[in-house]
């Protein structure tokens, strides 16, 4: 499967393009993303670093936890990416794709810190931390 996806910010001065298909495709409960992304779930779509493009503008990093950078436009703050330093995949957010619905979620992780009112496909692969 080849495929190309695009996404970008809402502003629109920050664009990506992923090369290949995703290497996963899940959503995490886990609070800190809860508190970055400011929502009670976010999925991610998983790129190697060689295949993920910034297009236009550049991402802007912040460290929130050591070694890991979550990166957003530095302009209207929309979150794009997640990434640690020793890690083989980036995680983008798959909100921020052009064509989200492109992707199918296949798992949810930090299960122990969904939130009580956000409900969740128990037909996944779920997992109560990282698998
Ligand atoms: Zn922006
Ligand atoms: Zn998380």
């Amino acid at each position: 499967m080849t495929q190309s996806l695009e996404g970008g910010c809402i502003c629109g001065a920050v664009r990506y393009r992923i090369d290949g298909a995703p290497t996963y495709a899940g959503n995490c409960h886990c609070r800190d993303c809860q508190r970055a992304i400011g929502a009670s779930v976010v999925t991610w779509v998983g790129a190697r670093y060689p295949d993920f493009h910034v297009t236009k503008g550049e991402i802007t990093y912040c460290s929130t936890s050591p070694g890991v950078q979550r990166g957003f436009c530095g302009h209207c703050g929309t979150s794009l990416t997640y990434g640690g330093d020793a890690w083989e995949e980036l995680g983008i957010t798959a909100a921020s794709l052009d064509t989200p619905s492109a992707i199918t979620p296949e798992s949810n992780v930090f299960l122990d810190h969904r939130q009580p009112w956000q409900p969740y496909d128990t037909a996944l692969r779920n997992y109560p931390r990282f698998p």
